[in-house]
């Protein structure tokens, strides 16, 4: 059993790692701001409201913390190009602030959330952790930042990080009314779902890619794979592991059209869709290698059905409306 503090654990990733990590047995602290995240999404007596740029109320925090999981950050990426500031502030200045913390109190393992938004448009796929970053918007680079203060925390400060890049995250794990839910919602599989409930279509962003059926085409994890990926990730530090970057997906791409599909057949109701233009910096297809995330770490994914994804994430839909109504 260990000690952990989870920052960001009242957010969608965060909140199921907590639970994977309660399941492991392990004595958990989640520290959120609570601007994005739910207080509802926590196991009552665990979280504590703070913001991570104040880095003195971090210091009780850390008192005997084995290691730290740092979640916290704004994710949307449309607003990091209106309010660059914002994205740097929070996901970047927030980072700095919690490593200093952690060097004044002497602690030395971190696993930090980064994105695939890191390595930019490339032509190559699936991607490796080898290629350079090059983020082409101010969220990608915020994350991207960090990666590389947190290489020269560990060269200069003996603070060991493994960064988890992870691609589309989605579901929700069953039974437990936690799953994805954004304010506003910006992801493609809660915005099918609205369409659903709604009748107005969604928007498909452009079908003019150079894919097969003309759309984007993305890594689609399920979001209990990645709460395990973090557990993988602890033992990796916990047993000497050293610092460094690793792909989170399953290997296998969806298309936007797919993806549709695919909740149509799990939900048996059809999806309104129009096809519009494409949105702004979106590459045409991100797919994950994470040969290292298995072999290194021996993660085994469980989910690889995109159905069986989308079903859970329909299975919390319910949950999330019926508390809604209640
Ligand atoms: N997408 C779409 N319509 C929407 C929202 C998303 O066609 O209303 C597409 C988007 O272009 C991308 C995929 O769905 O190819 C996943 O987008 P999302 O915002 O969920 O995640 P991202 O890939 O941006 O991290």
């Amino acid at each position: 059993m260990a000690k952990i503090l989870v920052t960001g654990g009242a957010g969608y990733i965060g909140s199921h790692t907590v639970q994977f990590l309660l399941r492991a047995g392990h004595d958990v602290t989640v520290a959120d701001s609570l601007v994005r995240g739910f207080a509802h999404n926590v196991p009552p007596g665990l979280l504590r409201q703070v913001d991570l740029t104040d880095t003195p109320s971090l210091i009780p925090l850390l008192d005997g913390v084995d290691a730290v999981i740092h979640f916290a950050a704004y994710i949307a990426v449309g607003e990091s190009t209106k309010l660059p500031e914002l994205h740097f502030w929070n996901n970047s200045a927030g980072s700095i602030s919690l490593l200093n913390a952690m060097a004044q109190t002497g602690v030395s393992k971190i696993v930090f959330s980064s994105t695939a938004a890191v390595y930019g448009t490339v032509d190559v796929s699936p991607l490796p952790e080898t290629l350079p970053m090059a983020p082409e918007n101010p969220y990608g680079e915020s994350k991207a930042t960090v990666e590389r203060i947190l290489d020269w925390m560990d060269r200069c400060r003996g603070i060991r990080s493994v960064r988890l890049r992870y691609f589309n995250a989605c579901g929700a794990e069953p039974g437990l009314g936690i799953g994805e839910e954004h304010d506003p919602e910006t992801h493609l599989i809660p915005l099918i779902f609205r369409a659903i409930e709604s009748g107005k279509p969604i928007t498909v962003f452009g079908n003019d890619y150079p894919t097969l059926d003309g759309t984007c085409i993305r890594d689609y994890v399920h979001v209990s794979d990645l709460a395990t990926a973090h557990l993988a990730a602890l033992n990796w530090l916990s047993s000497g592991g050293a610092t460094g970057a690793y792909n989170c997906g399953t290997g296998h791409g969806h298309s936007v059209l797919e993806v549709i599909r695919a909740v149509e057949e799990a939900t048996g109701r059809t999806v309104p869709y129009v096809v519009g233009p494409r949105r702004e910096g979106d590459p045409a297809r991100l797919v994950a290698d994470a040969t290292r995330l298995k072999t290194q770490l021996g993660w085994t994914p469980r989910y690889t059905d995109l159905r069986e994804i989308v079903r859970t994430a329909w299975e919390f839909e319910q949950f999330r409306l019926a508390r809604r109504s209640a």
